[in-house]
């Protein structure tokens, strides 16, 4: 469509007028042609069919009739003056009534002529009536355009007040829709609308607001879903495809010595075979010469920490240093201590640098890294800070992504002359159709396997009525040697409160498990580096048998001997947090559970999110349900990925059109990955302009 048109101010069209135009801008954004063309329906009414009087019942949710008046009568007086009309189509007589604006009605309807009543049929003196219907002649009922499908738009409460309701707006696009007839231009090539037999885009904006009927509706909707999510698709794989045009990365040739010696003497275990698969496929990014950018994913406990470090041996037998960034202190002291038990022995010099590593130890950290002594680096966001320099850093993996912005990550790119290679790990996976939109311009990989011999963690739900069982089961785990978790929420905004819950269960919890047979640890955030370590080393090391802590043991920390995760207030987290939490137990060979503690009334949600965790441990089921529950627009990293522009696809209810859109985006930057062939000339525009802001600009494409 041509910009002017585009940008035509929405007064122009017959209905609106200026006084209108200004009001449904104010309440809906709604400025000119191409905003009004992409507000969307959000239902439809089938105004398709008629009803005959007779067949009508009170059960109906609406009825449509075509009948002539034959009688109007006027019924008392002053404020109870109601007005019955008796309406007849051969089968039955209807009756219909008004009690306001009765003057009017008298005044605009003729005795014997045909009309086309809509409304919601009631029983009144055991007689179907219909009170205030939608009344039309059947020309009129013509020209509004919904003779056969009529569109129900959004309007808000002071629009209906002035008279814009959604009859109204559906009037409105109809006027519109006939004003660009013929003026719309395709947005996708010929030869994609073909081979997918896609509606093509003109049409498909016709029947999105007045359907001929419902498969030409279901035909249009599915060309706009597939418009948003192929928009996103092939952004993020033209993205893709330049960045490895553009950024040459360093080139790990060799499986050299630090890999294999580790491989044939130290590894404790045998790598699963999706372990294997993964480094493989990380190995054949290191060698080709262009930076690696890929995410891994795998549920808890299923082992990214060693994938990692393997990749972090090939590099360091390349000649490079790595860094591996985690988004808390406990948990990058974890991997700092694990690593240097499965590295012992090993000429790899491991250090840790946090916030709160002391000024003489920096020093020597500082040295390290440039004088290339230090192979691997781990920690916090200290790293990201500008004097962390490196002598030849060259990959940098990046743990719990979720909780780093893009900012952050680049940051890591620029402690090189070329951009090391990146490897991001997520701390709970997601659904693929997230990943494929939120990630899709990064590769991807995915361990689908947990190491064997794990006995799943046993998960129940118990209200504050079962407590003394509760105790009584911490009592004989503690007795078979077993640690205990007992977390509490705390969320942003009710901090003191949850701090003072969290104290409260503690010194309970002090009370119910005495010294000197049972020792407590806690944990919170409000504590000094310094003194949650303490606490934290002392229940690592099993001298401690209970943990009361807050969700910042949430990620990543390992206690293999810790079997029991009791989850206080359980129906205030998120299903990803929850299964997080979970995921700190099991880790060793002795049947775990997860106990979530919840008052006796709970909300649906909480209710569904309580029931899933007890009917499933599987990461990727828990991440769909999380999906479902919450939608995309509030999952994590969702705002800088054009989820929140979608107007009409959802990523959950479509899958299947995303699917269909990622295909044929893969096939096209394939075929073409710089859009350069006169037959995708169409799809430049797509990515031209929009390269920052990542969203759809629905109204540029019209
Ligand atoms: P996550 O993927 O959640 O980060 P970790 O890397 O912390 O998981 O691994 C969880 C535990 O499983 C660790 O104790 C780790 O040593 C162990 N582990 C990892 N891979 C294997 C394997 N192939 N076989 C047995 N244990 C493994
Ligand atoms: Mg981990």
């Amino acid at each position: 469509m041509e910009k002017g048109l585009i940008n035509t101010s929405i007064e122009y069209i017959k209905g609106v007028g200026p006084k209108r135009a200004e009001l449904i801008a104010q309440e809906l954004g709604i400025y000119t042609y191409g905003d009004l063309l992409v507000y969307f329906p959000f239902r439809y009414i089938d105004r398709s069919q008629f009803q005959t009087i007779q067949s009508l019942n009170n059960q109906m949710p609406y009825v449509q009739v075509k009948a002539r008046l034959k009688q109007l009568q006027e019924v008392g007086g002053g404020r109870s003056k109601r007005l019955t009309g008796y309406f007849s189509d051969g089968s039955g007589m209807l009756e219909v009534v008004w009690f306001k604006g009765v003057q009017w009605v008298k005044d605009k309807l003729v005795l014997n002529k045909e009309y086309i009543l809509f409304g919601k049929p009631s029983l009144f003196n055991n007689k179907i009536n219909l009170a205030h219907p939608e009344i039309e002649t059947p020309e009129s009922f013509k020209k509004a355009g919904y003779a056969g499908i009529q569109p129900v738009y959004n309007v808000t409460e002071k629009l209906r007040k002035k008279y814009v309701t959604p009859r109204v707006l559906a009037k409105v696009t109809y006027q519109l829709i006939q004003k660009i007839e013929g003026n719309v231009s395709e947005t996708l090539p010929d030869y994609l609308i073909k081979q997918l037999k896609l509606m093509p885009f003109g049409q498909a904006l016709k029947n999105i607001h007045h359907p001929e009927n419902f498969r030409m509706l279901e035909r249009a909707q599915k060309r706009m879903k597939f418009e948003e999510f192929f928009h996103i698709q092939l952004k993020n794989l033209y993205l893709r495809a330049r960045r490895k045009e553009n950024y040459q990365g360093f080139i790990f040739a060799n499986v050299g010595e630090a890999f294999n010696t580790f491989y044939k003497d130290k590894l404790p275990f045998e790598l699963t075979g999706a372990q294997k698969k993964v480094i493989k496929e990380i190995r054949a990014d290191l060698k080709v010469g262009k930076q690696m950018n890929r995410l891994l994913q795998g549920d808890v406990g299923s082992g990214k920490t060693m994938v990692a470090l393997m990749a972090m041996l090939i590099a360091q037998d390349n000649g490079y240093q790595s860094a591996i960034m985690a988004p808390t202190e406990i948990l990058a002291t974890q991997h700092f201590n694990s690593l240097n038990e499965f590295l012992e022995g090993l000429p790899v010099k491991v250090e840790l640098l946090t916030g709160s590593t002391k000024q003489a130890k920096r020093n020597e950290i500082d040295e390290g890294l440039m004088d290339g002594t230090i192979h691997i680096l781990i920690g916090t966001h200290a790293l990201l800070e500008d004097r962390v320099r490196f002598k030849n850093l060259g990959l940098v993996v990046i743990d719990e992504q979720h909780r780093f912005g893009v900012a952050q990550r680049a940051k890591m790119w620029q402690k090189n002359t070329l951009p090391p290679h990146v490897l991001v790990m997520t701390a709970t996976p997601i659904p693929r159709s997230l990943t494929m939109t939120l990630y899709g311009d990064m590769d991807y990989s995915v361990i689908d396997e947990l190491p064997p011999g794990r006995k799943p963690v046993k998960t129940y739900h118990l209200t504050d009525r079962n407590r003394l069982k509760l105790f009584g089961f911490i009592r004989k785990e503690i007795a078979k040697g077993q640690q205990i978790y007992i977390v509490y929420p705390l969320i942003e905004e009710s901090q003191k409160l949850d701090l003072k819950d969290l104290m409260d269960g503690y010194e309970s919890i002090v009370r119910e498990f005495p010294l000197p047979d049972y020792r407590v640890s806690i944990v919170h955030g409000k504590m000094k580096p310094a003194d949650k370590e303490y606490e934290m080393n002392r229940f690592v090391r099993g001298e401690t048998q209970i943990m009361v802590a807050t969700t910042v043991i949430e990620v990543g920390v390992n206690v293999p001997k810790a079997s029991v995760m009791v989850i206080e207030n359980a129906e205030r987290f998120g299903l990803s947090q929850l299964h997080q939490l979970r995921g700190r137990v099991g880790r060793g060979a002795d049947q775990s559970y997860c106990l979530l503690v919840t008052k006796s009334k709970l909300s649906k949600e909480a209710d569904k999110r309580i029931g899933t965790m007890t009917e499933t441990t599987d990461g990727f089921r828990v991440a769909e349900v999380d999906l479902e529950i919450r939608g995309p627009g509030d999952m994590d990293g969702t705002r800088q990925s054009g989820i929140d522009t979608l107007k009409i696809a959802d990523i959950v209810r479509d899958e299947g059109v995303l699917n269909l859109a990622r295909r044929t985006a893969e096939q096209v930057i394939h075929k073409d990955p710089s859009l350069e062939r006169k037959e995708n000339a169409p799809l430049k525009n797509i990515i031209r302009d929009k390269r920052k802001s990542k969203k759809i600009a629905w109204s540029d494409i019209l």
